[in-house]
């Protein structure tokens, strides 16, 4: 019988706390669409503070804040927006810059740290001289912690190198900065400094720093009232919204200083496992909560049956791809479970070559 669950899957699987639930109950609310939630009210001014912008919206989701965002900036059909090929914006968020926004996607390719050459970036950029067939490039988006690279981060030099090439081209620029806390705490730089040469940047609350949902556009005052606008008509408004953004100041409250210790556990975790045999992990790029481990080809067991077979020691992974398998670390994972973890690991690897042998 399993007594224990570690739920790496993701940092979104954490469950609100005590004190989150607490606030929420007694939170003061009112109608947010036309304007009234006193708490939503206090939770964007926060926000537009540590993120070092005019303003900030509240929105359902990441995916919810990376269309409104985008569709923001290009509201002329046809726009297209430069981005990695691995952002997930391409990736996971259904096309949805294309399929409700009209915006097109210009992918280029992105490096193992999660950045994309300066240089290719600008040569993609369209020749406004060929407009009468080719779309108008208006944003580009940078992704910050990298998902797809296992939570790397882009640094503030690249960030504003970004930046300048934009501003030179008359562009946008919009960071997905879904962990972007995450970012900030490794690297030891402010929020709203990795964000100063975006147009827009986003924050979620419902991931590493826990809250049960929520994710947080900052940007210029008019930048943010267009978005509101958008924010309605996607069916995203929310009237007593307060209950959600009272988990969300908690959040900031107590949660962000718990991210290092999140980073600490992810690099424990990343050098033991890397001492399995049959596991590979390049414990050098684990800068903040993401673990991936590659399951050799050699090795006794195949991705999916470690998965089951972890699963059924209480031990919770996603395979996001073939040979692979991801690691998240959050707030409601201790050191402990972390050993506990690495152990699981261990036997199961160990007994299936111990199989193998029986079978030889
Ligand atoms: C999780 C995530 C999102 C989307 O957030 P949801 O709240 O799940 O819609 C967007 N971008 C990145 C980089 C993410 O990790």
């Amino acid at each position: 019988m399993v007594t224990r669950s570690v739920d790496m899957r993701s940092d979104t699987v954490t469950k609100p706390t005590e004190t989150m639930r607490a606030a929420m109950a007694i939170a003061e609310v009112d109608d947010d669409i036309l304007g009234l939630d006193p708490t939503a009210a206090q939770l964007e001014a926060e926000m537009a503070r540590i993120m070092g912008k005019e303003a900030a919206l509240f929105v359902a989701s990441g995916t919810m804040a990376n269309l409104i965002s985008v569709l923001t900036h290009c509201q002329i059909r046809g726009s297209e927006v430069i981005l990695g090929e691995y952002s997930h914006i391409v990736i996971y968020e259904n096309g949805g810059i294309s399929t409700i926004g009209g915006v097109h996607p210009r992918t280029v390719k992105n490096n193992e740290d999660g950045t994309m050459d300066i240089d290719l970036i600008e040569k993609a950029i369209r020749d406004p001289n060929l407009a009468i067939c080719c779309p108008t490039t208006r944003l580009i988006c940078l992704e910050n912690s990298n998902a797809h690279s296992g939570g790397r981060c882009l640094s503030v030099e690249y960030t504003d190198k970004v930046g300048e090439l934009a501003k030179k081209h008359g562009l946008m620029l919009h960071i997905d900065g879904s962990r972007i806390f995450n970012a900030s705490v490794a690297l030891g730089v402010p929020v709203h400094r990795l964000a100063q040469a975006a147009d827009s940047v986003t924050a979620c609350l419902s991931k590493g720093l826990g809250a049960p949902a929520g994710t947080i556009i900052a940007g210029s005052k008019s930048f943010i009232s267009k978005a509101r606008i958008l924010r309605k008509t996607l069916g995203g408004g929310i009237r007593q919204v307060g209950i959600l953004c009272a988990a969300g100041l908690v959040a900031l409250q107590e949660n962000v200083a718990k991210l290092e210790n999140d980073h600490k556990n992810a690099k424990i975790l990343a050098k033991e496992i890397s001492k399995i045999k049959g596991l590979k992990v390049d414990a050098a790029t684990v800068e903040t909560n993401i673990v991936f481990v590659e399951v050799s080809k050699d090795s006794s067991i195949t991705e999916r049956e470690l998965l089951e077979m972890l699963k059924a020691r209480g031990v919770y992974v996603s395979q996001p791809g073939p040979r692979k398998i991801r690691l998240v670390l959050h707030h409601q994972i201790s050191e402990d479970d972390v050993h506990y973890a690495v152990s699981c690991f261990q036997k199961v690897i160990n007994g299936s070559q111990l199989e193998m042998l029986a079978i030889e």
